[in-house]
Parts: structure tokens; sequence; C-alpha cells
């Protein structure tokens, strides 16, 4: 019998890629997506069930119909700056969202959840790298929002045998490297994509959000991690909860930080395209310097990164810019 996974979010970006993933691993990606974010296009690797997330009965329907062992869930609201003009939206989107995924699971007696959460659940944190026992102190509604889909995924092991890997993603960044999927976000308000927007004339400049922090360069440190990176930990994710694993947390980035002006660098040398920037003031809400300890993501499911340098992070995203990468 064919293994099955369902994908919610799976017409989006990280999900596009873990489909693509899932499926030479042998087990068969079902998209369940509303199509408000996501790309019919992306759907490559498996069929599309259209469908809303909070639509709990046509959830379970998709359940019942193709028999997943586990179900991995992307779908969600996930632009910071939009969560804090309108909460709303992602307590409904994803908590409440949640909510009728939980209990469609529940209903249908499917087990098996490998979650997208994310650094924002942290917050500003004390000490780095951040580790997964860190204090999670999330400063705006969509890091909340996360948190609490992992309180209740904690909450649903204990009282109904549901097990559940949360991944705390740092920065997705980076597309496949076959080329059979890009990164489009609309509107785009990430940093590697904006700025190869930048360097290839398709926006005017890049602004710069603080070159004051205390940092070696002024700029603001991240964790870029290579979107195919991910998605392989969701493959081994799933493996783990097949093998009968317990509720894990467990982050997922390179390990190390890169700065704003780190990457500016790896663009002009990847591509020999410079970025026009404008530095602007400090941008609400950023924290300086964020980056992840790994060692559990590795212990627990042999998460090792490969493509995630990021010389190798630009030169996969670049050809979606139509920039070419130097040899
Ligand atoms: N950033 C920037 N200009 C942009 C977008 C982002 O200077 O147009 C900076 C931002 O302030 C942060 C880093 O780049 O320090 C990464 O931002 P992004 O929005 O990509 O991810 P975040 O870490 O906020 O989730």
């Amino acid at each position: 019998m064919s293994r099955v996974a369902l994908v919610t979010g799976g017409a989006g970006f990280i999900g596009s890629h873990t489909c693509k993933r899932l499926a030479e691993q042998g087990i068969v990606p079902v998209v369940y997506d509303n199509l408000s974010t996501g790309h019919r296009a992306n759907v490559k690797w498996g069929p599309l069930v259209e469908g809303a997330i909070e639509d709990k009965e046509r959830l379970a329907a998709a359940i019942r119909t193709h028999s997943p062992e586990c179900l991995i869930h992307f779908a969600a609201s996930a632009y910071v700056g939009e969560s804090v003009e309108d909460p709303g939206k992602y307590y409904t989107n994803n908590v409440a969202g949640s909510i009728a995924l939980l209990e469609a699971c529940r209903a249908t007696g499917l087990g098996r959840i490998v979650f997208s959460s994310s650094c924002a659940t942290y917050g500003i944190p004390p000490q780095l790298p951040i580790t997964e026992d860190m204090v999670q102190l999330p400063i705006n509604p969509y890091g909340r929002t996360k948190l609490m889909i992992e309180l209740m995924l904690g909450d649903y092991a204990r009282a109904y045998g549901i097990r559940s890997v949360a991944l705390r993603y740092f920065n997705a960044a980076g597309a496949d490297p076959e080329g059979q999927l890009t990164e489009k976000h609309d509107p785009e308000t990430h940093l590697i994509p904006r700025a190869l927007m930048a360097a290839a004339g398709r926006i005017d400049r890049l602004d710069v959000f603080g070159d004051d922090y205390a940092t070696p360069d002024g700029t603001c440190i991240r964790d870029y991690i290579h979107v195919t990176d991910l998605a392989d930990a969701h493959v081994a994710a799933v493996n783990y909860l097949r093998d009968g694993g317990e509720v894990l947390h467990a982050n997922l980035g390179s390990g190390h930080g890169t700065s704003v002006r780190q990457v500016l660098s790896a663009i002009d040398r990847v591509t020999g395209r410079p970025v026009p920037v404008q530095m602007l003031p400090r941008r609400p809400g950023d924290p300086p310097v964020l980056y992840a300890d790994t060692n559990w993501a590795r212990q627990r499911l042999g998460f090792r990164p490969q493509l995630s340098d990021i010389d190798t992070i630009i030169a996969t995203a670049a050809p979606s810019f139509g920039l070419e990468v130097r040899s």
C-alpha cells in the first residue's frame, strides 16, 4: 500500500517544496489548499483538494478519502506586520483553522501531525543560539498564534493520543535547485527575494531597515535555511512519527547567523549584480539577532542541512528573478 500524507497549504512556498521531497521518498502528497496565497501550478506531485482550513467536514472527508498516515499542516497566514494590523485574521485562520483541523483528525482517528511553527514563538531570546527549552514569549500576534497551536498540540497529545512534531522554522529561503518551484509571495516582504528583485531592476532599490544595531556591521542577523532542507526535515518528521516518536519540538535553521549586509554581498558575489539600497530606520518589532541551535533536530530527526550556506541559497533563488548565476 502506498504511503500518503495530507498537506494543508501544500500549494504554498514551503508546502510545495515539501510535496516534491515527499514524492521523491515514495510518499504521495495530497494537497489541501484554498489557493488564497498558494498557486495551483505548485501542485505537481499528487492530487489537489480545494478547501478551507476551517471547513472541518471537508477536511474530514479528505482524510477519509485518501487515508493519509500523517497530516502536515502548513496552511496559515504568515506576515508578521499584517498580524499586528489585523490580528483577527491571524487568530481566525491560524488558531481557529488549526482547531478545525485537530477536530477533523480526532473525528477520523488520524493521530500524527507535523506542524509549521516558527522562531517567532521565541520573541527576543534571552541567549543565543536559541534552544528549544528557552522561554517562548512571542512579540507579535503571528508568533502568538503559532505558540497557541503548539500548546494545543500538546494538550491533544495528552488527552487524545494525537502525536505531533512542531518544526520551528528560522528564515526559509532559496528555491528548488532543479528549478521546478520558485518563491512567489504577493506581497513580497522578505529580505532575500526583495534584494534579488532590486538587483534585477524589478524594484528601484531595497530598503534596509536599520544599520545601527549592536551587531558587527550594524544590520540585523538572521538564520537563513534553504527551503529544500526544510522540506527534508518534514519527511524525516513523518518517518519519526511512523516509527512511534513522541511529541517533539525542533528548531530548523542553518545554525549560524548572516547579517543583511552579508546577504547583499552574497548577491553581488553570486550574480555579479549589486543591490541598490536605501538605509531606513529600524522596522518595529525586529529582534537584532536570531539564530538556532539545531542539535535537537540533528539528534532526533537526523537533520543535516545540505543547501543552507548563503551562496547556495542565493544561487537557487536568483533564477526566479531572471538573474543569472556566475559559475
Ligand atoms: N529586511 C530589510 N529590508 C527588507 C526586508 C527585510 O532590511 O525589505 C531585514 C529585516 O529588518 C530583518 C531581515 O531583513 O532584519 C530579515 O527580514 P525578513 O522579513 O526577511 O524576515 P524576518 O526575520 O522578519 O522573519
